[in-house]
């Protein structure tokens, strides 16, 4: 585990991946090192910030002069908040700004905020004159442990959720934990969930930790800094090892292919959010393994008990408005990247900290579950 930090003191999280290596800077206030640190990789680069609306307000002015007191010039790019932005109209006018701003390769685009952003401006680097230099600027909790980390860029589809993508790996990531003073309390702690994911699939002691330790990570002590390094950490392991998904880096995402479906069924609004949907589904993927032997009863009350502390949803019925029928939900889970010849394929788990790729799961077994629950 990582040891207390100094506030000056960022732990430096490395992604071993050979040429494509890269450093995840974790601490709070390291968005002032922006400039410094992408001048160091990047001599007599320029660059172009993507950001939202919100984050805009918030932290932009800080991150360009961050950038500008290394001389480094910036273009801004601003998109509207929200996962709406993540689709072909915005992609289309983030990547003419691009060109319009002249970035070119050598130089750099700056994703500042949320996994929305993250995604967004990291497809479009992928694309724009095939392939241009990324940071991550993570601004939120979800963003810091999880989609600014291991390059998977994506847009969504009218089909569904990133469907359009590349892997494009950043050249660093700078994750300022001050930022998230800034994020509301719904948003913090929906990017929670994805921090207990890191415990539930693998880390069974770091789950005992987070028990313990809940409310020091929402506080914003020293305990969110050591959080978002073992999350960090874990997720540089498992992509370091599986960069392309072909096997191991799947464990991420547990309560995925339950959650996704309820979040296309909320439309993608703010009824249900990611991180909100992901603790459903991590739920529901812990009693579908206790259903089918696999799990302790006891560590599925354990993981459902902790959620609900944090006010985490647990239950269909926590979803506000019309709860999606059985039949819908399978419909959306066939339309999810998850299936293949028919089966799908469901991270489960052997209990807290054991989970597994499970790739043949019958889906009659999965509707009788899900009409179960819904019952
Ligand atoms: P988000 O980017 O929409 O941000 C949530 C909201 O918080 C937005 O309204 C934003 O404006 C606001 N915000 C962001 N930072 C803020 C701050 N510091 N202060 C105040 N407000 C702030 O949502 P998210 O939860 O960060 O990301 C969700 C997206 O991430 C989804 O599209 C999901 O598919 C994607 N994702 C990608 C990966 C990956 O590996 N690429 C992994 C997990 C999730």
């Amino acid at each position: 585990m990582t040891a207390p930090l100094r506030p000056l003191d960022p732990t430096i999280v490395k992604v071993a991946l050979g040429e494509r290596a890269y450093d995840i800077v974790i601490g709070r206030g390291v968005l002032a090192s922006l400039g410094a640190r992408a001048s160091a990789l990047k001599p007599g680069a320029k660059a172009a910030i993507v950001s939202d609306e919100a984050v805009a307000r918030l932290h932009l002015a800080a991150a360009e002069s961050a950038l500008a007191r290394a001389g480094i010039s910036s273009a801004t790019i601003v998109v509207r908040q929200g996962e709406a932005s993540k689709g072909f109209v915005t992609l289309e006018r983030v990547c003419e700004e691009l060109i319009i701003a002249k970035v070119e390769r050598g130089d750099l685009v700056i994703a500042l905020g949320g996994g929305v952003v993250g995604d967004l401006a990291g497809f479009a680097s992928a694309v724009v004159r095939r392939g241009l230099d990324y940071i991550q600027v993570p601004t939120t909790l979800l963003a810091q442990v999880d989609s600014s980390v291991g390059g998977k860029t994506a847009i969504n589809s009218s089909r569904g959720k990133n469907l359009v993508g590349a892997f494009h790996q950043p050249v660093l990531v700078v994750a300022d934990t001050a930022v998230l003073d800034t994020l509301p309390a719904r948003q913090f702690r929906a990017g929670y969930a994805e921090v207990v994911k890191y415990g539930l699939l693998g880390d069974a002691t770091f789950f005992s930790w987070l028990e313990v330790n809940a409310k020091d990570i929402f506080t914003g002590t020293a305990a969110r800094e050591r959080a978002i390094a073992t999350c960090c950490r874990m997720k540089a392991d498992i992509v370091a090892r599986d960069e392309r998904e072909t096997g191991e880096r799947a464990l991420l995402n547990l309560g995925h292919t339950f959650g996704h479906a309820f979040e296309a069924a909320a439309g993608f609004s703010d009824r249900l959010l990611h991180g909100e949907a992901i603790a459903l589904g991590m739920t529901l993927a812990f009693q579908f393994s206790t259903k089918l032997g696999l799990s302790p009863p006891a560590d599925t009350e354990r993981m459902l008990r902790h959620l609900a502390a944090v006010g985490l949803p647990t239950h269909v019925l926590d979803i506000p408005g019309d709860v999606p029928g059985a039949d819908q939900l399978m419909d959306l889970m066939a339309q999810d990247k998850k299936v293949k010849r028919g089966k799908l394929t469901f991270i489960l788990t052997h209990g807290i900290g054991a989970a597994f790729v499970a790739p043949d799961i019958d889906p009659v077994e999965v509707r009788a579950f899900i009409a179960e629950k819904l019952a």
